[in-house]
């Protein structure tokens, strides 16, 4: 009916409403997030599948504000891009990430490596080698355990260049991998000339693997893709052992997914890792 209608628009623009209020005051508090403390990293381990162990971790930005409360990423990194926030959030990320993989190794851990997202806007800053540099040198990071996870979107605009800012990060001995796999619009004729060692899935083609038929198809073609072209492949968002199955079937080499392990703090990641090497 016509009030019927009527409720149901006024609900609606309520919700929109609302939806409005919070992108506002997400905008408004993450101006403040870095200086109060209020960012930290969740890691959660890769594992290889020839034998079953951990070989790296992927940091994951949280966000926990006493107002708005845990925050996700995916609802306060999209804001970040648009206000430029995510420049100085990507470099806090990025040194905290270099920090926190040596200490694991002070204690005694395997050194693993660690994959740090890497968001569009961070890349088209003119000084991002340079950024890089200092963070490396500060630390005395080893470059080659570190990896940077980049996205398609990336080669939309400015082909030449991104190609050669990869390269001159693939010369410091820094991992690169593309993101989220198959939902960009690169074009696969291009692939062979993108600098990157990993191709990594994403999750949403892992989703009903092996047993929707469309899924399955796209998610081994990704992987015969990847092999033809020499990259190493990971999958994420792996839930349970019939996709896992399938996965090692079909030749992927590593995993990551709730699995094996949700992202974890830095004190439970440790945890997780000695639990591996007292079996
Ligand atoms: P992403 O880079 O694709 O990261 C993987 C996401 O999938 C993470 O979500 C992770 O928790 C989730 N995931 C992993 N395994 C499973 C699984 O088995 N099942 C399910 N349902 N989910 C799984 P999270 O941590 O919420 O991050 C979401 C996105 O936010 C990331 O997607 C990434 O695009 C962005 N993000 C997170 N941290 C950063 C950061 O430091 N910088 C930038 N630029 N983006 C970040
Ligand atoms: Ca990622
Ligand atoms: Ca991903
Ligand atoms: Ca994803």
């Amino acid at each position: 009916t016509r009030q019927e209608e009527h409720q149901n628009c006024q609900f609606y623009s309520i919700k929109n409403n609302d939806k409005l209020q919070r992108r506002l005051a997400i905008k408004e508090q993450l101006r403040y997030a870095l200086r109060r403390g209020e960012l930290f990293l969740h890691y959660q381990p890769r594992i290889n599948l020839a034998n079953n162990y951990p070989v790296a971790v992927e940091a994951l930005l949280r966000w926990q504000n006493p107002q708005l409360g845990l925050v996700p990423p995916t609802e306060f990194i999209p804001i970040a891009e648009q206000t430029k926030l995510i420049l100085s959030i990507g470099e806090w990320v990025l040194r905290s990430a270099c920090i926190q993989q040596q200490i694991w190794q002070q204690e005694g851990l395997p050194s693993l490596r660690i994959s740090v997202n890497l968001s569009v806007s961070q890349f088209k800053q003119s000084n991002l080698i340079k950024k890089i540099d200092k963070i490396l040198a500060e630390t005395g990071f080893n470059p080659s355990y570190l990896e940077l996870e980049v996205t398609e979107s990336l080669f939309v605009e400015n082909f030449d260049q991104t190609i050669r800012l990869l390269k001159q990060l693939k010369n410091r001995g820094i991992n690169l991998s593309l993101d989220d796999f198959g939902t960009g619009y690169s074009s696969l004729s291009y692939l062979q000339q993108f600098p990157i060692d990993t191709l990594k899935i994403d999750r949403s083609f892992l989703f009903d693997v092996p047993s929707n038929p469309d899924n399955t198809a796209v998610t081994k073609g990704i992987i015969a893709l990847a092999q033809s072209l020499n990259l190493h492949i990971t999958a994420e968002g792996v839930e349970n052992s019939a996709q896992l199955e399938y996965l090692k079937a079909q030749g992927c080499q590593e995993v990551q997914g709730y699995y094996f392990s949700k992202p974890l703090s830095a004190y439970n990641l440790a945890r997780f890792l000695s639990s591996y090497y007292r079996q």
